[in-house]
């Protein structure tokens, strides 16, 4: 293991709280992101590391925060987490060492047996993400390169054992599609499953297969006449909204927020007396607190619950994401520590109109000009910042002239590795020298 890879698996660990297990996977999902890379980018597989090392990275993990394996928040590759034959190992000496955090792990769910799930009955709190997508046999075998159905069995094994799970599809356009959508949602809604989320594919310039370019406003419209018939929260990601009225999309069946009364389509106004601005502020807030006192409105009437539950312990609101006003106060305390007078925004295609509805509504003092980078680097659908390129910022950046009007230009951190780093290996530094305007990472 060459120090290179050593020092970004830390970084990796001690900055997300992830635990990478391994890059290998045993599926060959049609939809899977690893196949439509262009040329030229930097995505590392994880080498193979002892239970040594792994013990020792354990002590870069933060203990207040969720502990999460088998999701990608690095340039390293995450695949199948039970690939490792040793995961469960490995999960068992987390648990040793930091005894109450909660361990969230992403599967396909195809290799774990009955002796594994007993296992992580033993290690709570755990909560799986299990990538379902699927039900029938034929549709798996065809599209995620499934030979069994080992996956739909471990739904039933972790709902019997109540360990709690979210199912995920990831949407794509084979024949019957909505129906076979309609069935795996209708399972994971009886099998106890917490919430159902539906994804929207992303895909490259790359991908050459059509079932996965499916119109999302056909895809919204079929996931909402599927979750009006159900009572487990269903949301399609990315979501689109339109305002940021703290309206709750769904309430998990028996958490504190269904005991509390909270339902489906009510509003939050406060929390502890204090105003929200955005669904993500109510949900952090909410989360935050030990037992808040939620304002809400319902059908144009006000009332107050209290939801009993622990300080960053799972209030079972559901919402869709809309925007995150921490980040945006980031962004202004980074305009005044550079005391900018003409400042500009680089934003990804996906989160443009929400952050400069936002910034425009919350800080119009600031006359912000808020700049959409199209990301012709991956073309396709990809919309992110995370996966933003130096090169789409320079040529949007030129677009909208900000070399001529704009004296500093914020850019999402996300886009860049711990070393600065954009997906592509170049500096952040050269989208100041192209523009001869500094330049802030928030
Ligand atoms: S299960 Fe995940 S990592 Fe494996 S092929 Fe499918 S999408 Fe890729």
């Amino acid at each position: 293991l060459v120090k290179a890879d050593y020092n970004r698996i830390l970084y990796t660990v001690s900055r997300h709280n992830v635990v990478p297990l391994t890059s290998a996977c045993n599926f060959d999902c049609v939809f899977c992101s690893h196949k439509q890379n262009p040329q030229g980018i930097e995505v590392f597989d994880l080498p193979h590391m002892s239970l040594e090392m792994y013990r020792d990275m354990l002590d870069y993990i933060d203990p207040n925060q969720k502990i999460v394996i088998g999701e990608s928040s690095t340039r390293i590759i995450e695949g199948e987490p039970f690939c490792r034959k040793d995961a469960i190992e490995i999960l068992c000496m987390i648990r040793k060492k930091h005894r109450r955090v909660p361990i969230m792990i992403t599967t396909n769910g195809s290799l774990l047996d009955s002796e594994g799930i007993s296992v992580l009955k033993k290690l709570m709190p755990i909560e799986i993400n299990l990538s379902l997508n699927y039900l029938s046999q034929s549709i798996r075998k065809a599209f995620l390169g499934d030979p069994g159905a080992k996956a739909v069995e471990t739904a039933l094994m972790l709902s019997r054992c109540r360990i709690p799970y979210n199912g995920s599809i990831v949407a794509i356009g084979f024949d019957d599609w909505r129906d076979e959508l309609r069935k795996t949602i209708s399972f994971l809604d009886k099998s106890g499953a917490m919430t159902i989320r539906v994804l929207y594919t992303g895909y490259s310039k790359l991908c050459r297969r059509s079932c996965i370019k499916l119109d999302y406003t056909e895809l919204y419209n079929v996931v909402d006449n599927i979750g009006r018939l159900i009572s487990t929260p269903v949301i399609l990601e990315p979501a689109q909204v339109s305002n940021f009225d703290a309206q709750v999309d769904g309430v998990v069946h028996s958490s504190p927020a269904d005991k509390a009364g909270i339902k489906n389509g009510d509003q939050i106004i406060r929390v502890n007396g204090i105003p929200v601005v955005s669904r993500v502020d109510a949900f952090n807030r909410v989360l935050m607190a030990k037992d808040p006192l939620v304002e809400l409105v319902r059908d144009g009437r006000p009332f107050e619950k209290v939801i009993n539950k622990d300080r960053w312990s799972s209030s079972g609101l559901v919402f869709r994401y809309d925007i995150d006003p921490q980040q945006m106060q980031r962004i202004i305390r980074a305009i005044d520590s550079s005391r900018s007078v003409h400042p500009a925004v680089i934003t990804s295609t996906m989160a443009y109109s929400k952050i400069d509805k936002f910034l425009k509504m919350r800080y119009p003092e600031y006359g912000i000009k808020t700049v959409k980078v199209e990301n012709r680097f991956f073309g396709g659908n990809i919309a992110c910042a995370g996966l933003m390129t130096v090169e789409d910022i320079i040529e949007s950046a030129a677009f909208y002239g900000v070399s001529v009007t704009s004296d500093l230009v914020v850019m999402p951190h996300i886009a860049f590795d711990h070393t600065g780093r954009d997906i592509t290996g170049e500096s952040y530094n050269k989208v100041a020298d192209a523009l001869g305007v500094p330049v802030q990472l928030v």
